[in-house]
């Protein structure tokens, strides 16, 4: 289908860039003509940001796009790309910054590439872009079997299938639902059937965050500070939640026992100082509540600064943490070295902070929704939060407060 030349065209929710943005809206328009590019805005803070605030579309330039090339997790991935294309040689060394041969030296060892005299060759018949574990973080991939037909559904990594189809959980695949029977992670398998059960899965996790180094921090006017560094992940899915499919209440709980998955990343994280904690218990705000709603929204708009989805991101909020003492909220990159996401957080933190706050503000909810402080991904059900806690928390952190 030729999709040049249309009168109009509708974009659902943000997707992703300002450059695919524009790309899509430039679709709308024969020449000469007046052409309409409307954006409808989904249930996710960044477009509620979006949708209040046109001119961080209007007014901007087009992102340049946030990649970390030092990491190994980035860089491997991109050789073997570059290498299928044409083989990597000496002079292109400089070309991918400095710790490009060891890096090489390491695909080679892992079979994924082969040095010769001229460089370094792909050697796979495969796409270099197919291999998804590529990325050498996890396990090998979960196939997802159906017991009544023998057939392989598909594949999902080994991270993302701890909650997704853990044993119990409702798996939806192209439309059809599944309920899984048994998921074994030594043998890379999950077994699945066929059913309608009136009810979907919520996986519940735990995630505990330490942090490894401080790399950067600022104090700001507030007192807040705002560090970006090293730190390590633990997460383990610990049971899910069954909720009616019609009226999303809880019907059940069920425990599981899974192995804890350990991440070292990076991240950014924010404190608060004693005289503003002390400020908010004084008015009564919910800390750990108004943490946990700021965190979300936040996790919502890094995208707007950062070129990231929601998914590459987590979150951990605390009353107290054990490193810092005090309130803080952690944003760390979901992927294991870090991405690039939670450093270009550290270094916009007051046009991000702003924007989330914005975003919070905006919405015209009254306790909280997917559009403002709930998220699709939360490992404790959305609870507990609090909007106006997050709005008062985010006033001491930018110095609108006192
Ligand atoms: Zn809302
Ligand atoms: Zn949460």
């Amino acid at each position: 289908m030729d999709i040049s030349g249309l009168d109009a065209v509708l974009i659902a929710g943000w997707p992703g860039t300002l450059a695919s943005l524009w790309q899509q809206a430039g679709r709308a328009g024969r020449r000469g003509e007046d052409a309409l590019a409307v954006f409808i805005a989904r249930d996710d803070p960044l477009d509620t940001y979006l949708a209040h605030h046109p001119e961080a579309i209007f007014g901007r330039s087009v992102e340049a796009t946030v990649l970390d090339p030092e990491n190994p997790h980035i860089l491997g991935p991109h050789l073997c790309a570059a290498a299928q294309e044409l083989p990597i040689t000496r002079e292109d060394l400089a070309l991918f910054g400095e710790s490009t041969e060891g890096q090489l030296a390491e695909l080679v060892d892992r079979g994924l590439l082969r040095k010769r005299p001229r460089g370094w060759f792909w050697t796979s018949h495969e796409r270099a872009s197919d291999l998804a574990d590529i990325r050498g973080a996890g396990g090998p991939p979960v196939q997802i079997v159906d017991t009544a037909s023998g057939l392989l559904l598909g594949e999902i990594d080994e991270a993302a299938a701890h909650g997704t189809v853990h044993t119990g959980a409702v798996y939806l695949h192209r439309g059809a639902t599944y309920l899984v029977d048994d998921l074994d992670l030594d043998e890379g398998v999950a077994l699945v059937h066929a059913a309608e059960p009136p009810y979907s899965t919520w996986a519940r996790d735990t995630t505990d965050i330490s942090v490894r180094s401080v790399l950067r921090e600022e104090t700001w006017p507030s007192g807040a500070s705002v560090c970006f560094g090293e730190v390590e992940v633990v997460r383990q899915v610990v049971g899910f939640l069954k909720r009616d499919v019609r009226t999303g209440s809880v019907l059940g709980e069920q425990s599981l026992e899974m192995p804890e998955r350990t991440l070292q990343t990076r991240a950014v994280w924010w404190t608060l100082p004693r005289e503003g904690e002390d400020r908010l218990r004084g008015e009564d705000v919910p800390l750990l509540g108004a943490a946990h709603a700021a965190e979300h929204a936040a996790i919502g708009l890094l995208p707007l600064l950062a070129t990231c989805d929601r998914w590459d991101i987590g979150g951990v909020s605390t009353a107290v943490h054990a490193d810092t003492g005090k309130l803080t909220v952690f944003v760390y990159d979901g992927y294991e070295g870090g991405a690039g996401f939670a450093e270009r957080g550290h270094a916009a933190a007051r046009e991000w902070l702003t924007a989330t706050r914005a975003a919070i503000a905006d919405c015209e909810c009254e306790q909280g929704c997917p559009s403002c402080i709930q998220s699709p991904k939360c490992g404790t059900g959305n609870e507990p939060l609090s909007k106006s806690g997050a709005l008062r928390l985010l006033d001491e952190v930018l110095g609108a407060g006192s």
